[in-house]
């Protein structure tokens, strides 16, 4: 199966009833961009940009973030990419700014908190992401990760749009943020929900932690009714929610987010031709089917199964 899917042409990503999904690519460098559209990315749904940070005593400057911007931007003409504002801690820890002294960090000042603590950084990235767009023929999407409650997305939006970027939206990683999704997108252009901070905030498990690494399942039907949340809510807005966490790599998964509501899925570029084959089996219906049966399950193992069985022809 690996193999016929990896044989199939190129498509744009579509279920079996010609519902578009659109696929696109996790990056973290503008060196695997290339390779992205090669495997048929129609965009990028996450560019992570901490590699800009790392490694370094300071934040850098506005011109040498320019340059790596233009350089990921060139490699998709006409195409949606989507960046996420710097999302120091936790998991992505740097020197100047991260305070090394919180007994939580997972819990504590990260992603967007630290960057309206530290305006100036947001700005300066902001700004070099604008000029970037303007050199290129990208369409430029900027989310800020770690948003917990609809203030935070206004915050955002409005310093994005002010600063000049057209499109700006959140990340929904936080079940708070899953909870509210509605009104997060009443300040939002757009939501992307991060599957793998999801599941560590519902489930009350470090996803650094191997002791506690079976929970970090994104089939768990809690985090799958906090997607649906979202998806409802993505609904009634008009506007786009996405899934740019590892969950849309998964391809029985890819279904069941699509059936949740996921309208575009975002997933490391390898996984990009088995998750088109997938959804090319089934119909939005059946999608749907599927995604019902998971939600009723009551563990991560379960909800796996009960997709499966949902899948199996009735006779
Ligand atoms: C996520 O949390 O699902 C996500 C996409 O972001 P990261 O893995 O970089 O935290
Ligand atoms: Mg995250």
């Amino acid at each position: 199966e690996r193999r016929a899917a990896a044989n199939a042409p190129i498509t744009p990503g579509a279920l079996a009833d010609g519902t578009p999904v659109q696929l696109l690519a996790n990056l973290g460098s503008p060196k695997d961009a290339a390779k992205a559209a090669e495997l048929g990315a129609e965009g990028v749904g996450l560019f992570r940009t901490e590699f800009l940070f790392l490694d370094s005593s300071s934040a850098p400057t506005v011109q040498q973030q320019k340059e790596q911007y233009v350089a990921l931007l060139k490699a998709f003409p006409g195409k949606k990419v989507v960046v996420r504002a710097l999302d120091a801690g936790a998991d992505k820890p740097l020197a100047f700014l991260n305070d090394s002294e919180e007994e939580n960090p997972a819990l504590g000042l990260r992603g967007l908190r630290v960057l309206r603590a530290k305006e100036d950084i947001l700005r300066e990235q902001l700004t070099a992401l604008v000029e970037a767009a303007k050199e290129t023929e990208a369409k430029l999407w900027v989310m800020a990760p770690m948003v917990s409650e609809p203030e935070e997305s206004e915050y955002f939006t409005s310093l994005a749009h002010e600063l000049g970027v057209e499109v700006a939206g959140s990340m929904v990683e936080v079940p708070s943020a899953a909870l509210l999704a509605g009104q997060i997108l009443e300040t939002s252009d757009f939501v992307s929900i991060g599957t793998n901070d999801l599941t560590q905030y519902t489930l009350a498990a470090d996803r650094l932690l191997a002791s506690v690494g079976h929970f970090q399942d994104p089939w768990h039907p809690a985090v799958l009714r906090l997607v649906a949340e979202v998806g409802k809510a993505g609904a009634e807005s008009g506007k786009s929610v996405g899934i740019c966490g590892e969950a849309a790599a998964d391809p029985a998964l890819a279904v069941v987010l699509v059936g949740l509501g996921a309208k575009s899925l975002s997933m490391t570029p390898a996984a990009l031709a088995d998750v088109r084959a997938e959804l090319l089996t089934v119909t939005m219906e059946q999608a749907q089917a599927r995604a019902q049966a998971a939600l009723r399950a009551s563990s991560a193992a379960a909800a796996r199964e009960a997709a499966s069985a949902a899948a199996e022809p009735a006779n």
